[in-house]
């Protein structure tokens, strides 16, 4: 007979109640003083619009993403001459500046024009699907292994100086895979599937492993949330069978803008990252660049991968509210936005809001008409009038010598 306790569900082992992210073990990948992965927080970058033919817009347009915060900043190089002005934008940011790590893009059959660009950022960007650009046949309908292997041989010629460069310069390469712009013959061999992305990768990868160059970051994009996830999760699992531990570049492609742009960015990035993948992110929004760098933090915030803020927590107001929730927290968060590192919690009433501050260093919670409690941690320290408040939660952070000026 089947008893009670039999029927019970064993205890909870520690490792579900473990809530920290473990990240994927990756290998320190250098980008001028930025490292991505080998365990650095997750680096936050994004690209200029700017044309890198206008200098002096360039130049203040990374300036302008580095000093809100973007760590690696990308730029296209279309052209030979796109490639040369680099020379000149890496030395006015020094000039007026100072260095910023950056990655030059290169696209259609750019091996000379990434061979001059390799000279002037610290890493250069390569999409494995036009890097040796082959014309579709239109009456083509497979590729046997021999032509497979033919262009196979093509491309690790070509690549092969660009490659020798970054190592004897000891800069770094991302291997950009896109879904939108895989190789004719990956599409026809693998299918316009993840497994054709990840060998994309995997073939360049190997490439560069037999050349001794490892100082490569891969990224797998596409505009389909899921596909983009499934490709990533395949090209660990590949990883780690190869034994390969290449740090992931993020990122949802043509994500578009406004709200939905950003949840569909966050629903792929945060997806992988809560499983431990990524070392790098970009929140590609169709906006000015300098819209994607507060989405980036606010992703690796809400994470707790990165705190480069205040965490806020506040309780979404219901009938038991006993005060302005919403202007409230606005007066909190503009008193105290700049303390970063401290959780602080405005809660409506306490009944249930100290018991759902979720740990949060201070709490801001209706008391009773007309009147809040203060805490610290999961104390009530004090009972004030609601219109000292805010004032009292600042003289309470104060006394705990918490405060800093704004
Ligand atoms: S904390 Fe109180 S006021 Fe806020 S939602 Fe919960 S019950 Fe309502």
């Amino acid at each position: 007979m089947q008893t009670l306790e039999s029927t019970l569900k064993p205890p909870a082992t520690a490792s579900e109640f473990d809530t920290t992210i473990h990240r994927r073990k990756t290998r320190p990948v250098r980008v001028g003083s930025v490292t991505i992965g080998g365990g650095h927080p997750v680096v936050v970058q994004s690209m200029i619009n700017e044309d890198t033919l206008d200098i002096d817009g360039s130049v203040a347009g990374i300036r302008r993403l580095h000093e809100i915060g973007c760590e690696i900043v990308r730029v296209t190089v279309p052209s030979l001459a796109h490639a040369t002005a680099l020379a000149k934008i890496r030395e006015k940011l020094l000039a007026t500046y100072q260095p910023v790590p950056l990655v030059a893009d290169v696209h259609h059959n750019g091996m000379k024009i990434a061979l001059e660009v390799a000279k002037h950022v610290d890493k250069v960007r390569i999409n494995p699907g036009l890097y040796v650009f082959e014309k579709p046949k239109a009456d083509r309908s497979e590729y046997s292994q021999a032509e497979f292997d033919e262009i196979g041989e093509k491309i690790a010629e070509t690549l092969k100086p660009l490659v020798i460069s970054l190592r004897d310069q000891d800069k770094a390469m991302r291997i950009g895979v896109n879904h939108g712009s895989l190789a004719e013959r990956m599409l026809f061999t693998y299918g316009d599937t993840p497994e054709g992305m990840v060998q994309s990768a995997l073939e360049f990868i190997r490439i560069c492993e037999s050349l001794d160059f490892r100082n490569l970051v891969v990224s797998l994009k596409a505009s389909r949330v899921p596909v983009m996830v499934a490709a990533y999760r395949l090209m660990v699992k590949r990883m780690d069978e190869l034994g390969m531990d290449y740090p992931l570049h993020l990122g949802v492609t043509e994500a578009g803008d406004g709200e939905y742009g950003r949840i569909k960015s966050t629903a792929g990035i945060a997806t992988l990252l809560a499983d431990g993948i990524g070392d790098t992110i970009r929140v590609s929004l169709t906006e000015a660049p300098e819209k994607e760098i507060p989405v980036c933090y606010s992703i690796l915030q809400a994470l707790g991968l990165r705190k480069t803020m205040v965490e806020y927590v506040a309780c979404p107001s219901c009938g038991r509210t006993l005060f302005n929730l919403e202007d409230v927290l606005q007066q909190v968060r503009a008193a105290t936005k700049h303390l970063t590192g401290l959780d602080i919690a405005v809660m409506g009433c306490i009944v249930n809001g100290p018991g759902e501050m979720a740990d949060a260093d201070y709490g801001y919670v209706g008391k009773q008409a007309g009147y809040i409690a203060l805490y610290r941690g999961r104390e009530e320290i004090k009972r004030v009038p609601e219109s000292e408040g805010v004032t009292e939660l600042i003289n309470l952070i104060k006394a705990d010598g918490r405060w800093v000026e704004p």
